[in-house]
């Protein structure tokens, strides 16, 4: 691995091995532990055809004391296998894929770089089978993948307060799909997104189908006000991100009141006025937006900053994820 990967592009940088585990004949292999390297796959393989995929992500920390602990994997890794059967894809073992990727950071040890950064996990599920007549059969095989890249800081640059765009028309995938994490969901949500960046400059789209408030391409959306949250309540529509999970938690154990239901876009102009959005995603942990963008017109949240409560919950969360304050949930497991 080259010198200072904190320092490039999230995710450009691999760590120097992955794990490799196949599905064929009705069980899977043995996991491999292998050099980062070229997969062989069919041409006519299921995925390159038909989609068959998912993902999860992430990430290990190394604490002060040099030990390395990697952060709500069980959560990460029952979402793997919900996406799995939402594909019907063949599920991955848990206790295979939990070996899997312990035992990948243990063997890249030494790339698990110092807070603020850490080693993003990447858990990748997908089809193999080699026909392409299969476009209403599901793949009898597979392959999972994990990957490792040590990631910086996101905010390395100093946080900035995000632009969005507020999308009541496209979708960001199929309403059923919402809740899987596959990649064929961010290929959808693709084109809307590079043009609203052409278009009005923004860092990301947040969709309201119906005028209903739901997530960005790949964070969820979060209203703050002093001791008070509202988001949108688990559904099918959305990917139910652990970030929102765990915000939700620590918020909820400082006294704030948690609102999680459905929510129009008039409600959130109307919060926006003197409160606080943020976005919450593994990558970013949780990033405080400063302009909506609503019908062509700019809109402040707040100030245009990122505000106090938001990071004050984001404080919260990395402190307990890089050893600084009690990990009172047991959401850290020593790797
Ligand atoms: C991964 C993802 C998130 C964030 O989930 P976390 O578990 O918090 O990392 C949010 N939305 C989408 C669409 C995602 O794919």
């Amino acid at each position: 691995m080259s010198a200072s990967p904190v320092n490039a592009p999230f995710g450009s940088v691999l760590a120097g091995q992955m794990a490799v585990a196949w599905y064929r004949g009705g069980r899977w292999s043995p996991t491999e532990i292998r050099p980062l390297g070229p997969l062989e796959i069919h041409p006519a393989a299921h995925v390159l055809h038909y989609g068959s995929e998912c993902f999860e992500g992430f990430k290990a920390y190394r604490h002060a004391d040099d030990s390395v602990h990697v952060f709500r994997m069980d959560r990460h890794l029952a979402r793997m296998q919900q996406s799995a059967r939402a594909l019907i894809l063949p599920e991955p073992d848990t206790a295979q894929l939990a070996a899997a990727v312990t035992t990948l950071i243990d063997r890249v040890r030494a790339d698990v770089p110092a807070a603020p950064a850490a080693l993003y996990l990447r858990p990748l599920l997908f089809g193999t089978m080699a026909n392409i007549g299969a476009a209403a059969q599901p793949s009898n095989e597979a392959c999972l993948v994990v990957l490792a890249s040590p990631v910086g800081d996101y905010f390395a640059g100093g946080a900035k307060p995000l632009k969005i765009l507020i999308e009541e028309h496209a979708q960001r995938c199929a309403p059923h799909l919402g809740v899987v994490k596959t990649g064929g969901n961010y290929a959808a949500a693709m084109g809307p997104t590079l043009a609203a960046k052409k278009a009005f400059g923004v860092d990301q789209v947040l969709f309201c189908p119906g005028g209903e408030v739901q997530e960005t391409g790949a964070a969820n959306f979060l209203l703050i006000k002093p001791g008070h949250i509202l988001t949108r309540a688990l559904d099918s529509t959305f990917l139910h991100g652990v970030t929102r999970d765990s915000v939700l938690a620590l918020a909820r154990d400082l006294g704030y009141r948690i609102e999680e239901r459905v929510f129009g876009v008039p409600e959130m102009l109307d919060w926006v006025q003197g409160g606080e959005a943020a976005l919450s995603g593994t990558a970013a942990v949780l990033s405080g937006v400063g302009t909506l963008v609503h019908d062509g017109q700019e809109m402040r949240v707040g100030n245009g900053a990122i505000g106090p409560e938001t990071t004050r919950l984001r404080d919260a969360l990395v402190a307990i994820q890089q050893g600084r304050a009690p990990d009172r949930h047991g959401w850290l497991q020593r790797v």
